[in-house]
């Protein structure tokens, strides 16, 4: 397929660099430079020209946006633009809608599984659109991940990227403040995980992302609380979800605490470059 690939980041390269590898024609924009190995165009509007499908994986919903009125007019009839970025959903919805009504399919398509993931063409995909848009997507989502859930019309993607997300963030804060409460009670950071990680608390942050170094899998505890997922996209995530719980009036105490929790952390204490599992230094550092 002619791809054209918007936003070549840490996520972007290596899915575009992927892509290239299964002999897709691929050329990309970004405007601070295209890695290497990676055709580059001008603008974005270029890269749209005569794709086949437009591929977007940029920082936020304004700069989707932003990017989607310049790519809109310049696609074929037919053609799909495709975004993976996380996004709020109501941006999502509206550069669909936008899409579609110039005669486009539009799929946004969120991923889990990190920059590892996408160097290792192992992501997972959340997609949202229409069974047409995910049938002609599903052999690029293929290359580029290890799985791909379709979740139903525009934006559904993201509001299952949030909803995960917001889990996520809950469950690590938990994680960690329960470690320091052990800690405290004199409990072995070994026993307790063998106990957590085989009874009813345990969950993906204790038994695949430890937060304590030297127990359980390798995890970026173990490598100094380097990201990893870094404090500052959960805090996004979180903020996305927070974001949407006050559209559609949900209660979401949990991810209210978990959000205001890394906003702290990122924007007033330590947490800026770290891994999210850093709370868990945070929580022993402090008193009650
Ligand atoms: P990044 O900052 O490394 O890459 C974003 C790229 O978009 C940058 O290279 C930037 O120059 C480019 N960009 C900005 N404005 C642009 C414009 N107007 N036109 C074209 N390109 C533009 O970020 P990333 O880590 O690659 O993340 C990309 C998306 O993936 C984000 O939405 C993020 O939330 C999501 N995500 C990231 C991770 C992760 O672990 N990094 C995991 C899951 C999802």
């Amino acid at each position: 397929m002619k791809i054209g690939f918007i936003g070549l980041g840490n996520m972007g390269g290596p899915m575009a660099a992927n892509l290239i590898k299964e002999g897709h024609d691929v050329t990309g924009f970004d405007p601070v430079g295209v890695p290497d190995g990676i055709p580059a165009a001008s603008s974005a509007a270029d890269v749209a020209r005569d794709a086949d499908v437009v591929i977007t994986m940029l920082p936020n919903g304004q700069i989707l946006r932003s990017v989607a009125d310049q790519v809109i007019p310049a696609m074929d009839t037919g053609a799909i633009l495709l975004d993976c970025s996380t996004v709020d959903v109501d941006s999502a919805r509206a550069v669909a809608q936008g899409a579609e009504n110039a005669g486009l399919l539009a799929m946004d398509a969120p991923v889990s599984g990190g920059i590892g993931g996408a160097q290792a063409g192992t992501l997972t995909f959340m997609v949202g659109g229409t069974d047409e848009g995910f049938a002609k997507v599903a052999e690029l989502l293929d290359i580029m991940g290890q799985k791909a859930v379709h979740c139903g019309g525009s934006g559904n993607g993201q509001a299952a990227k949030i909803c995960n997300n917001m889990i996520l963030g809950a469950t690590m804060i938990a994680t960690c403040e329960a470690f320091v409460l052990a800690d405290k009670l004199g409990l072995d950071r070994q026993a307790m995980f063998d106990v957590v990680s085989t009874s009813s608390g345990y969950s993906w942050t204790m038994n695949a992302y430890c937060p304590a170094p030297g127990v359980g899998p390798q995890s970026p505890a173990d490598n100094d609380y380097k990201p990893g997922f870094a404090a500052e996209l959960m805090l996004k995530d979180l903020r996305l979800s927070q974001q949407a719980a006050e559209a559609v009036d949900a209660d979401t105490p949990m991810g209210e605490r978990a959000t205001a929790l890394y906003e702290q952390f990122v924007e007033h204490e330590d947490g800026k470059g770290r891994d999210f599992s850093a709370m868990l230094p945070r929580f022993s550092s402090r008193s009650r």
